[in-house]
This record gives C-alpha cells, sequence and structure tokens, in this order.
C-alpha cells in the first residue's frame, strides 16, 4: 500500500471541509470540541493546534512530525497532548491519511458504557467498517498507556477503522480527512440507530456473507 503524499495546502483544504462537514452532519457534541489530521508525508501530519474546530481555518493547523516535534505553527498544550494518539495509527496504518477525535453523543453513550459498537449497519459496510468498533481501556487522555491501550485494539482488530476510547470518546481513520468525517458520520448514525432498535428488542446481525455481497454490488455499480 503507498503512503499518501500530499501537499500542506491539499491536506489543510480537506481537515477544513472535513471539520464542516462534521458540524454540517450534526455529529458533533455541544463543546464542539475535536481534532483533526491529515497525513502530508511517511514523517509528517497537520494537526489542528486546539480543541475547538468550529468554523475552522487552515492557520489553526500546524505541521507535526511522527516523533512528536511541531515543526510549524504552535499547539495549544491541550493538543501536544494528543499528537502521538494520531501519529500512532499513522505509523501502523500506512493507507490511513486522515484521523478525527470527537465526543460525538451517540458514540460517546458507548464509550461511557464502555461497550464495543455492532457491525449491523449496511451503510457502514459501504464506509470501510466492516468489523465491529472494538473499545480501548480508559487512561488519562493522550498518556501513554491511553495510546497503547488504542495501538493494541487497532492491532487486535486489523479490519476496524475506528475505536471508541472508553469514557471519552471515538476515533476514526480513513484515507483522507473527509473519508474519516464519512465514516464517522455513518458510525454516529449506527451508533443511535442501535440506541433505538433497543426499545424495538435490539438490532440483529447481518446474514452470513453479507460483506461479500455488498463489495461484490459496490464492484458492479464502479465498473
Ligand atoms: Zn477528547
Amino acid at each position: 500500500m503507498a503512503i499518501r503524499t500530499a501537499t500542506k495546502a491539499e491536506v489543510g483544504a480537506e481537515i477544513v471541509a472535513a471539520a464542516e462537514t462534521l458540524f454540517r452532519n450534526e455529529v458533533m457534541s455541544h463543546t464542539g470540541h475535536a481534532n483533526l489530521s491529515g497525513r502530508i508525508s511517511s514523517q509528517e501530519m497537520l494537526l489542528t493546534i486546539d480543541g475547538q474546530v468550529r468554523n475552522l481555518t487552515t492557520d489553526r493547523l500546524g505541521v507535526v512530525n511522527f516523533d512528536g516535534t511541531v515543526l510549524e505553527g504552535e499547539l495549544d498544550p491541550t493538543n501536544a497532548e494528543i499528537i502521538t494518539m494520531h501519529s500512532e495509527i499513522y505509523k501502523l496504518r500506512p493507507e490511513v491519511g486522515g484521523i478525527i477525535h470527537t465526543h460525538s453523543p451517540n458514540l460517546l453513550a458507548f464509550a461511557l458504557a464502555q461497550e464495543e459498537l455492532p457491525c449491523r449497519y449496511e451503510a457502514l459496510l459501504r464506509f470501510g467498517q466492516a468489523s465491529q468498533v472494538p473499545v480501548a481501556a480508559w487512561a488519562p487522555r493522550g498518556s501513554e498507556r491511553s495510546v497503547s491501550a488504542i495501538v493494541d485494539a487497532v492491532k487486535q482488530f486489523p479490519d476496524t477503522n475506528a475505536v471508541i476510547l472508553a469514557n471519552h470518546g471515538v476515533l476514526v481513520f480513513g484515507a483522507t480527512p473527509l473519508a474519516a468525517a464519512s465514516l464517522l458520520t455513518v458510525l454516529e448514525e449506527a451508533a443511535e440507530a442501535e440506541l433505538h432498535a433497543r426499545a424495538l428488542g435490539g438490532a440483529k446481525d447481518f446474514p452470513e456473507g453479507a460483506l461479500d455481497q455488498v463489495l461484490a454490488s459496490m464492484a458492479r455499480v464502479r465498473s
């Protein structure tokens, strides 16, 4: 899998568009807190400089090396804390080009309950989530223990493109920042529908082989 390289301007525009998408799709929590990043190269990412991404502009993004060095821009200390949460995913998953962390309300309910999100909504398959979303155990935000719990969850579920952060929120990744925003939107819908379905006796699993059938029909549309 080739590692994506893109210019700072391209990735910056994508991050701004991804943040707008999250607010437009109404998947943000009341605080508007999030952090977003986009890969520039095999070693560097563009990262939001603080946790407020409402009306985000490209001057509120900084260039950060995966070793943690801030190369351009001034990161708020609260965001310096979360660098490794992003950089470790880029190192682990060369195909990932965009990462978003939010406290999206329905996903947050799963985070507080420390419950994984099952994969039972067809849109999840289409937007790149073909496994349940695992839960990473809680540890203080940005701590080594917290990041290693996330890394362990991603290693344990190689098909997942998201991790629920126990008692905190969610981390979602994709080929680009916009792909991550689309997947996050669908995950928030899935979490909301799972909770509603409980009133009807609970959501049901897909039949065996559902993913293969969806992939085949997506391939037919593309060809
Ligand atoms: Zn957070």
